[in-house]
């Protein structure tokens, strides 16, 4: 079935560190290559098509291939695709974020994901005077030297959740808190008052499989990081524009001081933004004396794209019906899971969700105690099925507005069929 994508990967493991770009991508014994994808489906080399909850983890809202945001896109390239000057798109963009984020006044446009946290933590710690800041156990914020320290996703994946390289120095003004756990946040708050600059965490975490946040611990996290004279950072990667059109801010009625957006804000091309309050992001350079830089931040290519995207979620508010179609995929798998007698736990919010094997989680250390490898062995019975997860434990799976009531069916016929056969 995988013959084309089992030759390319051995030649693949010569040229690139475990053949792949990005770790997660690194399925073992040997990852399906794409070659081409469109609405909710991705096809590989070998011709197999595959209904697809990975998403690409995340940036495609709107389904592969959208045709809005393509000839958006397609009408940008007539006039060059990166100059290194201002556009007028820019303005345009950050009006409509400031619109849609209230908590945002000002906005920095960067490349990725990663580019965003790191830039918001420096923001952080220049705007406060102080050096350390506080993330979440089993959170992920990128690939960069500080928030590798117990990090999510491909992090936890490979086994490398602290990564060798940091030298112990670099992540000594890193500490750490348990999600879903106000005491244990206050007492690290209160053992490092004066110093802490920030919280930085995932509202909704979406890279230690899915964990939602108990009622009401956003609203203490900020009661507790306002009276302690702490900035909270949400990092909405993930969750910006996903969980409704004002993230999870909007979601949970919670505001927080510097907001990251990335994956759907970039309409499918990589991005990263840091948002927040105007004498925050004022201490940016040239403004301010937080220097952060970069030749493709802004870049037309990826702001057409998320300007596109954000504006269609904007006219068309899909979020009812994501979740409908996810509520009715989980509760035909709930039903599953309770019939079979499975130790399968399954978790959804809005258009995200997560089949745990396991109880749910609530936090990192209950994360870990999922079974990844039988986790692994369902991964690949669904994908011989037709349907592809993420290939991890530690990652969400997303639903898109291209997702139609068919695949759900299939879908949710798959997985009762695959939970069956383990
Ligand atoms: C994906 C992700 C990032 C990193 O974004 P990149 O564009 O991959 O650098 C940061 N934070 C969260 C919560 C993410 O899910």
């Amino acid at each position: 079935m995988w013959e084309k994508s089992k030759e390319l990967y051995e030649t693949a493991r010569n040229l690139m560190p475990g053949g792949v770009s990005s770790p997660v991508r690194a399925v073992k014994p040997f990852p399906f290559y794409t070659k081409r994808a469109k609405g909710s489906k991705i096809y590989d080399v070998d011709g197999s098509e595959y209904i697809d909850y990975c998403m690409a983890y995340g940036p495609l809202i709107l389904g592969h291939g959208n045709e809005k945001v393509k000839n958006a896109v397609k009408e940008r390239l007539e006039d060059g695709w990166v100059y290194g000057t201002p556009i007028e798109l820019e303005i345009e963009y950050a009006k409509l974020i400031t619109d849609i984020y209230p908590s945002i006044d000002m906005v920095r446009f960067t490349n990725t994901g990663s580019e965003a946290t790191m830039a918001a933590l420096r923001l952080a710690r220049g705007f406060t005077g102080r050096k350390k800041f506080i993330k979440i156990e089993g959170s992920f914020h990128g690939a960069h030297d500080s928030v590798l320290v117990k990090a999510g996703s491909g992090a936890t994946t490979h086994g490398t959740p602290n990564s060798a390289g940091v030298p112990e120095e670099f992540v000594r003004n890193t500490l750490q808190a348990p999600y879903n756990n106000v005491e244990a946040l206050s007492e690290v708050i209160e053992k490092n008052r004066e110093d802490i600059a920030a919280l930085i965490l995932e509202p909704v975490m979406g890279n230690a499989s899915l964990i939602i946040p108990d009622d009401g611990y956003l609203r203490e996290v900020r009661k507790i990081t306002m009276e302690n004279d702490v900035l909270l950072i949400f990092d909405e990667v993930i969750t910006g524009f996903r969980l409704s059109l004002g993230g999870a801010q909007e979601y949970f009625g919670v505001e927080p001081d510097i907001t990251t957006l990335g994956k759907i804000a970039g309409g499918g091309f990589p991005i990263g933004i840091v948002g927040g309050r105007k004498e925050i992001l004022e201490k940016f350079s040239p403004s301010g004396p937080v220097y952060q830089a970069g030749t493709f931040s802004g870049n037309p290519i990826s702001l057409t794209a998320g300007y596109t995207t954000a504006k269609i979620l904007e006219e068309e508010r899909p979020y009812d019906e994501l979740r409908r179609k996810t509520e009715n995929l989980v509760s035909a798998l709930k039903d599953e899971v309770h019939d079979a007698k499975l130790n399968v736990s399954i978790g959804s919010i809005e258009s995200m969700f997560c089949v745990y094997f396991g109880e749910k989680p609530r936090d990192y250390s209950s994360a870990l105690k999922l079974d990844s490898r039988r986790f692994m062995e369902f991964y690949w019975k669904l994908l011989e099925n037709g349907v592809f997860f993420p290939p991890s434990q530690y990652e969400t799976c997303f639903m898109s507005v291209a997702h139609g009531r068919e695949d759900v069916e299939k879908t949710a016929e798959v997985i009762a069929k695959c939970l069956r056969a383990l």
